[in-house]
């Protein structure tokens, strides 16, 4: 560590989150390396963009973890990587059992055998399932209603037990709904297939759909439509770095929340979008959406508290445009 700065493994560094997350590290001094196996990365944004070292592998790979560890100065890991369509893990919940949490195990126990024992974690508010009280805080019940959210609570339920056997510490990140798009212009959300609002909307602004289908106008929300807890992908960036460097300085496992504790509707989203864009924005009113609960909105509170975390920009409109801006460039 001769920059006093310990090299940082980052898994799924060429995705969404990942790759925003690889900017705010580089910018806050660390050596990086990506581990990613690109089914959903984008390298072209890792050489062009990010410009860290990317391996192309997978986090079931023992070997090729083996020799990260033991070529790396590496002094903790942030784990992105993992299948993230709450419906296709419906469907074939083998394949997201297998990847999310052998894939996870896997990595944890290559990270034990070369004592690298700090650990970021990718979670969700999908293993809250239906929410009891909303803003939701951290110590609610966890009952996820789809493989995806077990997943995620497999692996939590995994990182508390490695604590207590072996000292290894985490910080967990339960996001709520991740979007915008870095305020550079340069990096965004890129998923194949799309299935998140926000995008889906931005390409029908474009032309690129004939109209944005609205899942569920039934729901018992003001307007009926779902509400989220929407928060700009470089907040949660910001949030990665914190709470890394809480683990670095000694801090013990913790568990945060990421969400600005306020939510908008489907119908909001499509409204600000049509401000945002000055575009009419075509809507089709469809049956409700399986396994999506009314209202999602998470109390970030404890991050702000324990981590000092200061979302920039909570205002929809806000996280729309920086959408936006990445969308005119990506598609033009
Ligand atoms: N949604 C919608 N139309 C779409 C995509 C999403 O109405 O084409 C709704 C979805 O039912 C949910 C909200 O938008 O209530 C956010 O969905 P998204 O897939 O972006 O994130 P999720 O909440 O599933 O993580």
């Amino acid at each position: 560590m001769s920059s006093g700065k310990s090299t940082i493994l980052v898994t799924g560094g060429a995705g969404y989150i990942g790759s925003h997350t690889v900017l705010a590290l580089k910018q806050a001094g660390y050596e990086v390396v990506i581990l990613d196996n690109l089914v959903y990365g984008h390298q072209d944004l890792v050489e062009k963009v990010l410009q860290v070292e990317l391996v192309i592998g997978d986090t079931s790979d023992r070997a090729l973890l083996d020799e990260l560890f033991n070529t790396r100065n590496i002094g903790a890991v942030m784990h992105f990587s993992a299948y993230a369509y709450v419906g296709e893990s419906v469907t074939d919940p083998a394949k997201y059992y297998r990847n999310n949490v052998l894939g996870t195990l896997t990595l944890l126990e290559a990270m034990l055998a070369a004592s690298v024992k700090k650990f970021v974690f990718s979670s969700t508010c999908a293993t809250y399932g239906v929410p009891e009280v909303v803003p939701i805080p951290e110590n609610h019940p966890q009952n996820p209603i789809n493989p995806y959210g077990a997943t995620k609570l497999m692996v939590e339920r995994i990182l508390s037990d490695f604590d207590v056997a072996y000292d290894f510490k985490s910080v967990r990140f339960r996001y709520f709904n991740a979007a915008g798009a870095h305020p550079n212009g340069l990096l965004g959300e890129d998923h194949n297939p799309e299935t998140h609002l926000i995008p889906l909307v931005l390409l029908t602004a474009f032309g690129k759909r004939e109209s944005i289908s609205i899942f569920g106008t039934d729901y018992p929300t003001p307007d009926g439509t779902c509400i989220r807890d929407y928060i700009h992908v470089s907040d949660l960036a910001d949030a990665h770095v914190l709470g890394l460097e809480y683990l670095l300085k000694g801090g013990d496992s913790e568990v945060f929340n990421l969400g600005n504790g306020s939510g908008f509707s489907v119908r909001e989203v499509i409204a600000a979008a049509e401000q945002v864009t000055g575009l009419n924005i075509p809507i089709q009113e469809c049956d409700r959406r399986p396994g999506d609960p009314p209202s999602l909105i998470g109390s970030g509170e404890k991050a702000r508290k324990i981590l000092g975390w200061q979302p920039q920009y909570p205002e929809i409109k806000d996280i729309v445009t920086h959408a936006w801006q990445w969308h005119q460039q990506r598609h033009k």
